[in-house]
């Protein structure tokens, strides 16, 4: 997926702090290097708290989910959730902030219900991903209604293979 540098210096200083691209920004921008999201949400962040830092960010619907370490993920998130409020409604989208934690605890965090575990499961034939592993979510039946999102944005979100089983 993206590189390891901070998702949010996509762009260079002084076009986080402008309403206008320098001609080295826009050019990664024509060439699809850079996003207009990437360059919206970089924006916001930054306009919000100039010192956070988020590694990834996964868009589904009209949900970001913005992945940051412990520390970045309080700046984000703010006293009482109101930076992220305020990014929400700069960009209006729905926001979630996943802290980078245990592959359970993200997950809990990500589909808001409890994780009974999660089995490694090795495929004898690697498919297209080329991931020979996947992770089997294992999820009390209870709460199949209730899982806000789905495989592939849990996939995204971990960079690993996922299936849900209700059981
Ligand atoms: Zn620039």
């Amino acid at each position: 997926m993206q590189n390891e540098s901070p998702t949010n210096n996509k762009i260079c200083k002084v076009c986080l702090t402008s309403n206008m691209l320098c001609s080295a920004c826009n050019s990664r921008l024509e060439s699809g290097q850079i996003s207009d999201l990437d360059v919206k949400l970089s924006r916001a962040v930054f306009a919000i708290r100039p010192d956070a830092e988020f590694s990834k960010y996964i868009v589904s619907d009209n949900f970001i989910i913005i992945i940051a370490d412990k520390d970045n993920a309080r700046k984000i998130i703010g006293k009482a959730g109101r930076n992220v409020q305020t990014i929400s409604k700069q960009l209006n989208k729905k926001l979630k902030v996943v802290e980078i934690s245990g592959h359970n605890v993200m997950l809990e965090e990500l589909l808001s219900v409890p994780i009974i575990a999660i089995n490694k499961v090795y495929q004898q034939q690697p498919d297209a991903s080329g991931a020979g592993e996947f992770y089997r979510v294992r999820i009390d039946k209870k709460f199949s209604r209730k899982v806000r999102f789905s495989t592939s944005i849990a996939s995204a979100v971990l960079n690993k293979k996922i299936e849900y089983v209700f059981e």
